[in-house]
């Protein structure tokens, strides 16, 4: 007897074969003539759609506000590629750092793949730039200025007149004029605001790099989110090429339930054949979907997860009283086994590594120091005598200060009795530079039993233990 698992692998078979294939041999968006299909979703509406509104309210209030927040007088973010300066999280990385960096890169690298694997795209449809300010900026300007999906059409397929020039005009205007902005704060990630401020205030005559910079971004953001659009996710972005590899059937994605909603047919065509699945071939997940593509044929590259379909089924589910969630996120696997419990192993497991994969990045970035200190016993030089009759070792040490402010250090002895006098004096070291100083240890003779004896010295900066040097003291071999 054939067991209720057996029954459904004949049923997935059999219904896939049903599905046509050939839609994976080109992208929606050319034509057969290798010429770009331009695309008018619809405006879509549902549940998913306005929380997606709501967090991209709150990421775009983070990316305008955080150049504006300073700690200690500098940027808590700044990318500056040219100079080598990188600040994260207000603190300053330096060309010693590289190696957290590259560790960081790497993890980060791990977080991507695995978070891919897992959970899908959800980062293009909820939290790329580039969707966040397509889908949520200049898509909801364009509905608001031309009209829904249909009235998009129609003014493109108008003869150019005097109305169809003013719209086009306007809305070239506007998207320009966000592109400027959103160019003004990019830069702004580089530079830092003050230059920008600095540009704006002292005028262009003397910041001219700065502002061709400006209108550089400023053209390709215009370029990109007025005419190139998702051309970006399915042409240009790697992480988006990567999908096929990353991507298996058990990756939580948004997905069509093939195995209720086919054999799909028209609603007039179900009330008679109650073989029928529950897609009644409406075509409102189409619709809706930025990229063009139908969800129905199963994963595609082009899908960015913005469950945009999923909101539009569910509202033709309400409207036809089926259970909504013909459309929804879960794995292949699942819908083939029509598994209703989203949770495995595979999830728990992979999570768990992300969690850790955070916590390192996160031990990366707060386990690394303000300061960092180097001490040296100067080369050539074995031990003196002093008149007290104290035994002493001239070192050196040197300083990096990658922070913006002065700061003056002192030095401890940690395991032995003795004293530390620094030549000159002054242990301060300047911002953002390096500092060096030779300094003497003094210890009386009789804590000395060995030629080599381990010496700690404590870095502070005031009570502040910075870091502790290793280094060995020379005494007499007797
Ligand atoms: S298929 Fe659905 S989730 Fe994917 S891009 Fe289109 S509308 Fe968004
Ligand atoms: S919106 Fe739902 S019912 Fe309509 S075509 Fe898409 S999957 Fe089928």
């Amino acid at each position: 007897m054939e067991t209720l698992n057996e029954i459904y692998h004949e049923i997935v078979e059999e219904k896939k074969v049903l599905i046509d294939q050939s839609f994976r041999d080109s992208v929606a968006t050319i034509d057969k003539k290798g010429k770009r299909n331009f695309l008018f979703p619809k405006k879509p509406k549902g549940k998913l759609y306005n929380l997606r509104t709501i967090a991209s309210l709150i990421y775009l209030a983070i990316f305008f506000t955080l150049p504006f927040i300073k700690s200690g007088g500098q940027p808590i973010f700044l990318f500056n590629v040219l100079e080598r300066k990188f600040i994260l999280f207000g603190q300053i990385f330096w060309p010693q750092d590289f190696f957290i960096f590259a560790i960081g890169f790497l993890a980060s690298v791990v977080f991507v793949i695995v978070f891919t694997v897992v959970f899908g795209r959800v980062f293009c449809g909820w939290a790329c730039p580039q969707t966040v300010f397509m889908e949520m900026v200049f898509r909801k300007i364009e509905f608001w200025l031309d009209g829904d999906a249909q009235k998009q059409k129609q003014l493109k397929a108008m003869p150019w007149n005097a109305y169809k020039i003013r719209k086009r005009g306007v809305k070239m205007a506007v998207f320009y004029a966000i592109s400027f902005l959103i160019a003004n704060f990019f830069l702004s990630y580089i530079i830092g605001m003050e230059e920008v401020e600095k540009m704006i205030t002292e005028g262009i005559s003397s910041h001219y790099r700065t502002f061709l910079s400006l209108i550089g971004f400023s053209t390709v953001f215009f370029f990109v989110y007025y005419w190139f659009r998702e051309q970006a996710c399915i042409v240009v972005c790697p992480y988006g090429r990567l999908q096929g590899v990353l991507l298996d059937k058990k990756s939580m994605v948004v997905a069509y339930d093939f195995v209720r909603g086919e054999p799909r047919g028209k609603l007039k065509k179900a009330v008679i054949d109650t073989n029928q699945g529950d897609c009644i071939d409406c075509f409102a997940c189409v619709r809706v979907c930025p990229t063009g593509i139908d969800i129905r044929n199963g994963t595609q590259l082009e899908c960015v997860n913005c469950t945009a379909c999923i909101d539009a089924c569910d509202a033709i589910m309400d409207g036809i009283n089926k259970p909504r969630g013909l459309i929804r996120i879960d794995s292949e696997e699942n819908i083939e086994h029509a598994r209703k419990n989203k949770f495995n192993w595979r999830l728990g497991a992979y999570s768990s590594i992300l969690v850790l994969l955070v916590a390192f990045l996160a031990y990366l970035l707060l386990s690394r120091k303000d300061v960092d200190a180097t001490v040296l016993r100067t080369p050539g030089q074995i031990f003196q005598t002093q008149p007290d009759g104290r035994i002493s070792n001239l070192f050196n040490i040197k300083l990096a200060n990658k922070t913006r402010k002065n700061i003056p250090m002192t030095l401890k002895l940690e395991n032995v009795k003795g004293e530390i006098s620094i030549i000159g004096n002054n242990l301060t070291v300047p911002a953002e530079s390096y500092f060096q100083s030779p300094f003497f240890v003094k210890i009386e003779k009789g804590q000395i039993e060995k030629r080599k004896t381990k010496l700690l010295i404590g870095v502070y900066e005031g009570d502040k233990k910075i870091e502790t040097a290793e280094t060995t003291f020379i005494g007499p071999a007797d």
